[in-house]
């Protein structure tokens, strides 16, 4: 304890990684970020997570020294998203794609994510965690995710339930990502919302970065590192990310110490 009081432990140890991290230059940058176990540590249940009191400050500094283009890409709604970044007023990306928040603060609908569908599968999935304690079910607007995050042991049951519904539900697909399963409409990803937006005028011919943690963030860090530009991955894992920052905190700092310097 004492040893990590005084940092010989931890925070001593994820500096070197952090400095491995060129400095980019954000007026020629698009910087998207994910929020849970990327800007924030993960907690057992997705509304437990604690947010770094300068988050929102940090971020509307990026927002300036990017020049608008600071994204934050995320598996939440962007409804829920938003009301854990006060203060930040750029776009978003939520549901893995299937909601945008544009720069007037409206929030676009993937047309893929059916809402008669989507409210059926919530239902389904809704029931079941209700007949499994320690079973966590997630509604979103563009599907549902199941968290076993608080029992483990859950894990198996709630894959083969989403697994079912993902047979019977044409144009949903089942992803895994951290301690959760998650049904979302095809055809739908961070990867696709990013190549997408990256079109866009005010967008087109930056460099993309990506922070992101989880393994449904790797084909967004796979497509912007075969862009030349800068994938990080935030925590263990195999990855496509050329660079890799410890933790949230890692990333905080890092993103805190590109907004220092000066091109
Ligand atoms: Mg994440």
């Amino acid at each position: 304890m004492y040893y990590e009081m005084i940092g010989f432990h931890g925070e001593a140890q994820d500096e070197p990684l952090t400095d491995e991290i060129e400095c980019p230059d954000l007026s020629k940058a698009t910087l998207f970020l994910d929020l849970d176990g990327t800007l924030v540590d993960l907690a057992p249940t997705p509304d437990g997570i604690q947010v770094a009191p300068d988050l929102g400050e940090l971020l509307g500094l990026l927002y300036e020294r990017t020049e608008g283009r600071t994204v934050i890409i995320s598996g939440r709604a962007i409804e829920d998203a938003a009301q854990y970044l006060q203060g930040f007023g750029g776009p978003m990306i939520g549901g893995h794609g299937a909601q945008e928040r544009l720069v007037d603060g409206t929030i676009k609908r993937h047309e893929l994510a059916d809402e008669t569908t989507v409210q059926r599968l919530g239902d389904m999935a809704d029931s079941f965690a209700a007949t499994h304690p320690g079973l966590l079910c997630e509604r979103k607007p563009t599907g549902v995710v199941l968290h076993f995050r608080k029992d483990e042991s859950l894990a198996a049951p709630a894959y083969a339930f989403l697994r079912a519904l993902s047979e019977t539900h044409r144009g949903f697909d089942l992803h895994h990502s951290k301690m959760a399963y998650e049904l979302r409409p095809a055809g739908i990803g961070k990867d696709v919302s990013m190549r997408k937006m990256m079109q866009q005028d005010g967008f087109a011919g930056t460099r993309p970065i990506f922070f992101g943690d989880d393994v449904t963030d790797e084909p967004a860090l796979q497509w912007v590192a075969a862009q030349g530009g800068i994938a990080v991955k935030i925590g263990e894992g195999e990855t496509a990310a050329q660079a890799r920052l410890e933790d949230p905190s890692s990333a905080r700092r890092t993103l805190r110490r590109w907004t220092q310097k000066e091109h």
